[in-house]
């Protein structure tokens, strides 16, 4: 992509009531602009990182056998009056001309239940895994952490249906395993651990993952041996660590990414969804529920991983690989040509070609991030060469082109 063409450009200034890191690195570089509190559009770079988000997401979530589907926004309130939810002070509501009121979901349990309900009927349909990735929407109170507390945001819901508590169990235990692996390949997971949460009504426990980071809304209480910590609400009950016993646990600021819950049988029952088991009785369904919010993890990765000059991104979730920087040069088009089309083409490389200053050329590429900053000038290409610098490091290095 040539930075000529592209139609969202960077900015120097952000309005003075975007108080988090994430909104104002990410709308000065031109990834998002917002339409209101809670509520972005996601530009051509910002859009990039975010499927690459959702890209990993998908991949783990087909990894553990889960099919994709999306759900509506819109539900009848009459749904959420059945599992006693409409009157979460969270919810968006509406109505037709007719009069009847309508939510937009804000969790997709009260869709999610009677649909299932349609299709299992025995215990041979049994387990299956539905999982969507999809617009919520929720009254957020305080919509001021940019894409870290959206009253619009995106997030992969899971849900698996089970015969009985042992199966959900076992199949809760490789959820952990594969948000671990997702964390990992986002970039954050060294950052990110497993803590333990109130399990609402239905469970002791649910589960977070956390990735600590100062500017963080939570407060976890870490084992520094396991590496896994207690959520302040809970901590009360739950002094020591879960796994260890260990009594020293570290108070620390966190981000939640992901949540995970066994629902047991709070919404089987609610829609009366059972199967037939091999005794011929009906049964209630097993349920559990696991979230991860993309929109919020992108946002993450931006507060943790960042200096003054801007956004240092992981390869992994980075719009492009390769940040070019063209000084000066002219006439040597078929040269660079050349450069771009060894580092991985026009789609893996953001391709600096305006003619503005090299210091602004060069404040944009640490604004925006990419992995790798490749500059292009007379200078080098004299010596057959381009200068590579990692955006994480400050040393240059000059790198004959034919060993690109
Ligand atoms: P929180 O405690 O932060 O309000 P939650 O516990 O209500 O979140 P869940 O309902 O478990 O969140 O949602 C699953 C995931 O969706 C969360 O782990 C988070 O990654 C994401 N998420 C939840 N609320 C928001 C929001 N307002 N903006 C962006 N992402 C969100
Ligand atoms: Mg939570």
């Amino acid at each position: 992509m040539y930075l000529s063409k592209l139609f969202a450009k960077t900015r120097k200034q952000v309005s003075k009531d975007e108080k988090s890191i994430n909104a104002q690195f990410l709308e000065r570089a031109g990834f998002i602009s917002k339409e209101m509190a809670g509520v972005y559009n996601y530009l051509p770079l910002g859009f990039m990182m975010l499927e690459k988000i959702i890209k990993i997401i998908r991949e783990e979530m087909n990894v553990i056998g889960g099919q994709e589907i999306l759900m509506p926004t819109l539900t009848s309130i009459k749904s959420y009056k059945q599992t006693k939810r409409d009157k979460l002070d969270i919810l968006f509501r509406t109505k037709l001309h007719s009069g009847s009121e309508y939510i937009l979901n804000q969790s997709h349990e009260e869709v999610i239940t009677p649909l299932v309900k349609q299709f299992v009927h025995s215990y041979k349909d049994l387990p299956v895994y539905i999982y969507q990735i999809q617009t919520k929407f929720r009254n957020e109170p305080r919509a001021r952490s940019g894409l870290l507390r959206g009253r619009e945001f995106l997030m992969k819901d899971l849900y698996s249906f089970h015969v009985d508590e042992k199966d959900l169990d076992e199949y809760y235990k490789k959820v952990q395993k594969v948000y671990k692996e997702i964390f990992d390949r986002i970039g954050i997971g060294k950052d990110t651990h497993l803590v333990y949460a109130s399990g609402g009504s239905f469970s002791k426990f649910s589960h977070e993952f956390q990735t600590l980071c100062e500017t963080g809304e939570d407060e976890i209480y870490l084992c520094n041996s396991c590496k896994i910590g207690v959520n302040k609400e809970i901590i009360n009950e739950q002094k020591v660590c879960p796994e260890c016993g260990n009594n020293k646990l570290v108070v620390k600021k966190a981000i939640e990414v992901g949540n995970i819950f066994k629902l047991k049988t709070k919404f089987s029952d609610a829609f009366e969804l059972t199967y037939k088991d091999k005794d011929g009785k009906d049964k209630p369904v097993v349920m559990g529920c696991y979230g991860i919010g993309p929109s919020r993890i992108m946002g993450t990765i931006v507060e943790v991983f960042h200096d003054k000059a801007g956004m240092i991104l992981p390869e992994s979730v980075a719009p492009y690989k390769n940040h070019i920087v063209i000084l000066g040069s002219r006439n040597q088009e078929a040269g660079i040509r050349k450069i771009i089309d060894k580092l991985g083409g026009e789609d893996n490389c953001l391709i600096d070609d305006r003619e503005i200053s090299a210091g602004q050329k060069f404040a944009d590429a640490d604004l925006m991030g990419m992995p790798y900053r490749v500059v292009i000038s007379d200078k080098t290409l004299k010596k057959n060469s381009v200068e590579i610098k990692k955006r994480s490091e400050d040393k240059t290095e000059l790198v004959k082109i034919n060993k690109l």
